[in-house]
């Protein structure tokens, strides 16, 4: 009896001993918690000159300027004291879009209510990159006010943010008061989380994907030039491209699968130009290209083949086929990896200038989501089945259609001696060889043929390289025969 008294009593303490831990604990946590809240939103009171500077050197920002005009002071706070009572007041009156947390400063100095808002990533390279741009934008902003010290000044920059694969997408919003009027203004600015670092905005697009936003756009007078755009932004729906019309700001949002080939860099990051190898465009180049795969035994050993004789192909494959097993899967992603191309070929090899309009547009829709699943990246060309096409299948295909000039006819003669000799006899500068990797017959040929053209002096591309290296602007919807048509 007394003992089990004994070990109430102790089993009692023992509680209470565990609940005042608890409480201790939770209360620790709850204020880390606060102290978190705060320092989320930064919020230096009109005045506080000294928190913004912190922050500006916190961000890099060397070049910080002063604001009446003397030498700038990028070390210590300006001698000078700033006015206790603003006389106007920043504010972030506009909602913008924003993925997930900002941070964001209102401060006042020397005559000039100024608020800034840049957004907190997760990605640290990413998050020190755009607090970086963010201040260096205030930076050169604040300049633009030297010889209106006196008068009532505002400055606020907000921003809009989207992202798209590998690519983070901030659209800066600039609004300036002077004496009552009221400018505003955009600065557009794109990372590449997977390359840690910037992407330069003003190449991302070719200008064929400004006519196709002017096209698109609801405003039929819109000129297809570059200028008609005020900037973009990268969403995860498509591109959006804004512009003025009636007075008043714009939109239309292009879809990536229609505007992947215009990009410098495609959705997932990847820059175009990165899978186009070094090479010697005084030699003379040929494209082999392999459709109707993958294969899950033909296709990789083809790969090989390719990998040992330092040549690189495009396989147009089937969206269908592509998804029917596992190890088909597999394989479309070993072509990618490997460094090789893949195109599409439809999703069922089906003569598209037979079908109706929207059967046509899901044969070349569900390949295209296929691919993209598989490998992260739409297919850059389509080769329509039977090189079958029609007005309507050049309108929706979304990118160059790609035949080919020499046909191997690995599919007519089916033996391996008759296609390396009918290639070799053909072959060309320039040229797009037709073959099919589902026949292993093409790749005992491929294992004789590739070794001979590189001894002739070719080298063996896919078509991305030939069409660069020959200088070729590819335009979706043009049929494509060769490098040279
Ligand atoms: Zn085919």
């Amino acid at each position: 009896m007394k003992n089990t008294k004994k070990t109430k009593l102790v089993l009692n303490r023992l509680l209470i001993g565990s609940f005042c831990v608890l409480m201790l604990v939770l209360t620790f946590f709850f204020i880390n918690y606060i102290g978190k809240l705060s320092n989320t939103r930064k919020y230096a009171n009109a005045g506080s000159f000294d928190t913004a500077l912190q922050a500006w050197q916190e961000a890099g920002v060397t070049d910080i300027p002063n604001v009446t005009g003397g030498p700038n002071v990028p070390s210590k706070a300006p001698d000078k004291v700033p006015t206790s009572v603003p006389a106007v007041k920043a504010e972030f009156s506009k909602e913008y879009t924003h993925l997930g947390e900002a941070e964001e400063v209102l401060a006042y100095e020397s005559g000039i209510a100024y608020g800034l808002r840049y957004p907190v990533y997760e990605d640290a390279a990413c998050a020190d990159a755009v607090k970086a741009a963010a201040y260096e934008l205030l930076s050169a902003q604040m300049k633009k006010f030297s010889g209106f010290a006196d008068d009532e000044c505002k400055l606020v920059i907000d921003y809009e943010d989207g992202s798209a694969g590998e690519l983070v997408s901030v659209l800066f919003r600039i609004e300036r008061e002077t004496g009552g009027v009221t400018e505003s203004e955009k600065q557009q600015w794109i990372f590449n989380k997977k390359k840690g670092r910037t992407v330069d905005a003003e190449t991302l697009f070719t200008d064929r994907a400004y006519a196709a936003a002017a096209e698109a756009a609801e405003e039929t007078e819109l000129s297809g030039e570059r200028e008609t755009f005020s900037s973009y932004l990268l969403t995860a729906d498509g591109a959006k491209f804004y512009y003025e019309a009636d007075g008043s700001e714009k939109s239309v949002t292009l879809p990536y699968a229609e505007i992947h080939t215009y990009m410098a860099v495609t959705v997932n990051g990847n820059v175009v130009a990165d899978r186009i190898r070094e090479l010697d465009p005084e030699k003379p180049m040929i494209a082999l290209t392999f459709d109707d795969g993958p294969h899950y035994i033909n296709t990789p050993r083809l790969l090989e083949v390719l990998e040992k004789n330092g040549a690189r192909s495009t396989f147009f494959v089937l969206g269908d086929r592509s998804y029917f097993t596992e190890s088909n899967k597999e394989t479309v992603k070993m072509i990618w990896n490997s460094g090789n191309e893949i195109a599409s070929h439809t999703y069922s090899h089906k003569d598209l200038a037979t079908l109706s309009l929207e059967d046509m547009i899901a044969e070349i829709t569900k390949a295209d989501d296929n691919i993209f699943a598989l490998t992260g990246e739409y297919p850059t060309f389509v080769r329509p089945p039977y090189g079958s096409s029609s007005a309507d299948v050049r309108k929706y295909a979304n990118a160059p259609l790609i035949t080919w000039n020499l046909d191997s006819e690995d599919w007519k003669s089916r033996d391996r001696d008759t296609i390396v000799e009918h290639v070799l006899a053909e072959a060309g500068d320039g040229k797009i060889v037709l073959m099919h990797d589902i026949h292993a017959c093409t790749i005992d040929a491929a294992e004789i043929l590739i070794p001979q053209l590189i001894a002739k002096g070719y080298q063996i591309v896919t078509l991305r390289e030939l069409f660069y290296y020959k200088g070729v602007e590819l335009e979706n919807g043009k049929v494509y025969h060769s490098s040279y048509n």
